[in-house]
């Protein structure tokens, strides 16, 4: 039995962000129609400020598949010259129960969780929204700079970062990249003033994005914190938003952004609007006013690890990328 190993860089050919939003939007969908089985995630600290080993399991009725994302969270390791987020996604199908393919974590992480925000951004920005601050300078920054080009016509981009030339580096590559003009700002509050669209996507542990910053009619996609230790907005922030998640037993259970509020009598659980799913399976309705402030939660899903990891199996068969292993599985008919 073969198995397929697929690296960072081939990730990045077979998962490019216009098809992963697609795929996201199917895999929320159907999700929210409870066509997929996914039980929170379980975290072991490690050893060191903030490391954990995170592992994220789940099953998908269409495409049938399961598989599992495998991931250490190393905060540090930035200055080490490592992405934060390192493992794989393991893909199984559902005949045998065989492994199909063992796919780089970084790069899926990376990519997919950008493509989610874009969901968001094109179901609750304003139709003209087109003034992006973002909040932060590494992986997900490069990310969702692509997916936000992508969910709205984007004219003017402004990011901040706790390290000044980390914000002047990110504006170098991504104006190269991107051909458009990235202005580096020196405080947080100076990048979100009159955005339409904000993303954060820093590892912060307190706020940094403030409610009495954030203009009328903007959208937020929050997603650097994922765990309940941690926030990136404040009270505020939080409150004056209409809510709406990637998963509400998630948010209920991981998500720092959300219970640092509710445990000081802020909002509570109904506060949550509801899930992206729902907006895309026409249950909920998303923005209702074009002054109101959306805020978009994410903390990432393992059936968005698993859809992902199944389009780039059936990619990489067509265009003959990765690396096939012997691995397993086979009952040895000698013995
Ligand atoms: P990187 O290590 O590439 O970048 C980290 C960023 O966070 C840098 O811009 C850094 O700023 C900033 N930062 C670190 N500490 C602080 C702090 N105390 N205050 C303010 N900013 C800080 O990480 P990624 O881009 O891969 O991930 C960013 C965040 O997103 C992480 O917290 C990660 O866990 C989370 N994440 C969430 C996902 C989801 O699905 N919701 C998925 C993947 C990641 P500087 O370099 O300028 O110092």
């Amino acid at each position: 039995m073969k198995t397929l190993i697929v690296n960072q860089s081939a990730v990045a050919q077979l998962l490019p962000m216009r098809e992963c939003i697609a795929v996201m939007e199917q895999t929320l969908t159907a999700l929210a129609r409870g066509d997929a089985v996914q039980p929170l995630r379980s975290v072991l600290r490690l050893p060191g400020d903030g490391n954990v080993l995170g592992m994220m399991p789940a099953y998908l009725a269409h495409p049938a598949a399961a598989g599992i994302k495998v991931i250490t969270v190393f905060p540090g390791n930035q200055s080490a010259g490592y992405e934060s987020h390192q493992g794989a996604v393991l893909l199984f199908e559902m005949q045998n129960g065989r492994l199909l393919s063992i796919n780089d974590a970084s790069a899926i992480t990376a990519i997919r969780t950008s493509a989610v925000s874009a969901v968001a951004t094109k179901l609750l920005a304003r139709p003209d929204a087109g003034d992006l601050a973002i909040l932060g300078s590494g992986t997900q920054a490069h990310g969702h700079l692509e997916a936000m080009l992508i969910a709205r016509s984007i004219r003017r981009v402004r990011v901040w970062s706790r390290t000044l030339d980390h914000a002047r580096a990110f504006a170098a590559h991504a104006s190269r990249q991107h051909a458009i003009a990235v202005e580096v700002m020196e405080t947080a509050q100076q990048a979100a003033a009159g955005a339409d669209i904000i993303c954060t996507v820093t590892a912060a542990r307190e706020p940094i994005l403030r409610g009495e910053w954030i203009a009328p009619g903007a959208h937020i996609n929050a997603v650097g914190s994922s765990i309940r230790a941690t926030r990136e907005l404040d009270t505020r922030a939080v409150v004056q938003s209409r809510l709406f998640v990637d998963r509400r037993e998630s948010t209920v259970n991981e998500a720092g952004d959300f219970l640092f509020p509710k445990q000081e009598g802020a909002l509570g659980d109904e506060h949550i609007r509801g899930e992206i799913g729902e907006i895309l399976a026409g249950r909920i309705a998303g923005r209702v006013a074009s002054d109101e402030i959306t805020l978009f939660k994410s903390l990432g899903l393992a059936v968005e690890d698993v859809a992902s990891a199944h389009h780039i199996f059936l990619r990489a068969q067509e265009r003959g990328l990765g690396d096939w292993v012997e691995f397993g599985g086979a009952r040895d008919s000698a013995g």
